[in-house]
């Protein structure tokens, strides 16, 4: 990754000095921390919450609860496998070494991403602004620091919910993308609010497409992948959890009532998001746009 980096202010070229790096023409230094480079410092990090506070003092049964809710997640996610690994069928054939970029990445774990392969993981540039140890650019997706045209592919999978000026991040992905490289985007269109640290707004797959041809790309294609029923399990969910601001009856009203009672809903969606209508009640929706050359 080091020779991709440039400066995120100015563009310029950066030079290693100790523990860190130092752009030539503006003279910005930018921290490297146990080989992270930091251009993005502060702003995400907050005190612990109530999941991080019952996983410090009940451990046991943080683990439990975890596992639980990953069993009873409302959301059945009908479409992120397919479409990453079609993705990196289709960079590697253009490309043998290509460089991806997986923007907000976040712990770059989430749908999907276990069913690429181990070698295209591993040519993956996983930045976001949180310090995770799967993180190892941290910056903002608003000045992304690596040259014009460098990327293959840019991932940017429920991240641009989350950024409040999105044509500055859209415009960073057009610049980063070589001519011909592609961006996969997966985006809510029914969900709850969900802020972390906040949350903008909601893009059906025709708006998500017109934004982007803005930005010089040409649809590749479009469409569901989380259908109704995933909708529904989820707003259901969120409804019970809305009776209490209690941190703690909202856990047991929505993650535990209410994952119990609507975690069999999802199944619906292998039916129902394959059918035309599933756009008007989709949870999730995805886009995957080409760089005109
Ligand atoms: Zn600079």
């Amino acid at each position: 990754m080091r020779p991709l980096l440039v400066c995120p202010g100015c563009r310029g070229p950066l030079a290693d000095v100790t523990g860190g790096l130092r752009c030539e023409p503006c003279g910005a230094v930018y921290p490297v921390v146990s080989g992270v480079p930091h251009f993005a410092g502060g702003g995400v990090e907050s005190g612990p919450g109530f999941k991080e506070r019952l996983a410090a003092r009940a451990p046991s049964i943080y683990r439990a609860a975890r596992l639980g809710a990953r069993v009873l997640f409302p959301v059945w996610n009908t479409r992120s496998v397919k479409n990453l690994r079609r993705l990196e069928g289709e960079v590697f054939a253009e490309n043998r070494s290509p460089v991806v970029l997986n923007a907000g990445s976040g712990d770059a774990s989430g749908p999907g991403m276990s069913a690429l392969s181990g070698r295209f993981r591993a040519r993956m540039i996983n930045l976001d602004t949180a310090v995770l140890p799967a993180v190892n650019l941290r910056a903002d997706v608003g000045g992304i620091p690596l040259a014009d045209g460098c990327v293959d592919l840019v991932l940017a999978k429920a991240l641009l919910e989350h950024v409040p000026g999105p044509d500055a991040v859209i415009g960073e992905f057009a610049r980063v993308l070589r001519p011909g490289g592609r961006v996969y985007v997966e985006m809510p269109w029914l969900e709850g609010y969900h802020g972390y640290p906040g949350d903008y707004r909601r893009w059906t797959a025709e708006e998500t497409s017109r934004v982007f041809a803005g930005h010089g790309f040409a649809e590749a294609e479009t469409g569901i992948v989380a259908g109704p029923a995933s909708a529904a399990g989820l707003f259901f969910r969120e409804f019970l959890g809305s009776f209490f601001d209690n941190p703690a009856l909202k856990f047991l009203s929505k993650d535990v009532i209410g994952s119990v009672l609507v975690f069999l809903w999802r199944f619906l969606d292998i039916y129902l998001a394959r059918k035309k209508s599933a756009r008007v009640l989709a949870a999730v929706v995805y886009y995957i746009g080409v760089k005109g050359k």
